[in-house]
């Protein structure tokens, strides 16, 4: 225990700068903690996964200080209705609220910029290896030390305790485009035999662009092909203009749910619901009310 007189002591070490992550060094930051995130890219990642803003998502931002005029001026889009295909059959729903199309690097500049703000220290381009309980204190990679760490690393990490085969997974991409038959301001979300249990989607997030995928937890390795050809269909067989190339991520959606010894958050806690997909309400939510009530 001595060689921690001889270095910096943090109170939380947030490991995974992810919204779950963010979010958390945020608020523990506003309540005066000194805290450092640890994050294995290089920078704020574009993960494939995260452009819609749900109706559930917009309040979790709002508890963080990013309002709807916020996303508005980071130019998020309005998403007034939703359109459900179920074969044939056409269902559409109008939101009371809006819901919002936003890439996610943006979403996740403006989370940064709020745990910055709040003297919270990010430390990119450090990949957490190792996490060990030394007295009262937790140690990472074996020198650096702090009172409280959290699990905010996602589905899939060395800490991850499900299997990635009990994951669903979905792909997705960004592309410039006029893709057929599809609305603005509208989620768009096809059912059916080659998606299983779950679903394709798409849906604007401005400038003209915008996200497209599949996903599914009973029939994964039909994913590629399926978005292959869902995007076949929505924009034809041109070579398609690209913002992000389709790329795939597990979805942090257990049925084994397993405790951790640390405190997890997010995809790492198994919240992202498995029958949407959506997590990053859940990633939010898990991370603030975790960080407004721990004590040091
Ligand atoms: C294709 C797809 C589309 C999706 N679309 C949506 C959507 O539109 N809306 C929505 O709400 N949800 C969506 N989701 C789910 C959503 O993206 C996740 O639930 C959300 O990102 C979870 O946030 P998190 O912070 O818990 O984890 P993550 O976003 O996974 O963040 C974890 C962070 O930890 C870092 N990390 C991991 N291991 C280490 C390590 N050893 N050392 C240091 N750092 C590490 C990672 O690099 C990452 O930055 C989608 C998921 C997929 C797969």
């Amino acid at each position: 225990m001595e060689w921690m007189l001889s270095r910096t002591v943090y109170d939380a070490i947030v490991l995974g700068a992810g919204p779950a992550g963010l979010a958390c060094a945020a608020v523990l930051g506003k309540r005066g903690f000194h805290v450092l995130v640890l994050e294995q890219w290089p920078g704020i990642r574009d993960k494939v996964c995260g452009d819609g803003i749900s109706v559930f998502c917009v309040p979790q931002l709002a508890r963080l200080g990013i309002g709807e005029k916020e996303l508005l001026e980071a130019g998020a889009l309005p998403i007034l209705r939703k359109k459900e295909f179920f074969g044939n059959e056409e269902k559409t729903t109008v939101y009371e609220k809006p819901c919002y199309g936003l890439p996610r690097p943006i979403l996740m500049g403006l989370l940064s910029h709020v745990a910055l703000r709040r003297k919270v220290r990010i430390h990119f381009g450090f990949p957490v290896q190792k996490v060990e309980k030394e007295g009262d204190f937790y140690v990472v990679n074996h020198h650096l030390a702090g009172k409280i760490v959290v699990n905010a690393m996602g589905a899939v990490s060395f800490l991850r305790l499900a299997e990635t085969r009990d994951l669903p997974f979905g792909i997705s991409s960004r592309i410039f485009g006029n893709p057929s038959g599809i609305d603005n301001h509208c989620y768009h979300f096809y059912y059916g035999p080659d998606y299983g249990n779950g679903y394709a989607w798409i849906f604007p997030i401005g400038n003209g662009l915008w996200n497209v995928g599949v996903w599914n937890g009973d029939k994964r390795k039909d994913v590629a092909e399926a978005y292959r050809q869902f995007e076949r269909s929505l924009f034809g067989e041109e070579p398609l203009n690209y913002d992000r190339k389709p790329g795939g991520a597990f979805i942090g959606a257990s049925n084994g749910k397993v405790a951790l010894d640390l405190p997890a958050l997010g995809d790492a806690a198994y919240l992202a619901s498995y029958s949407s997909g959506e997590g990053i309400t859940y990633a939010l939510q898990s991370a603030i009310d975790y960080a407004e009530t721990v004590v040091l």
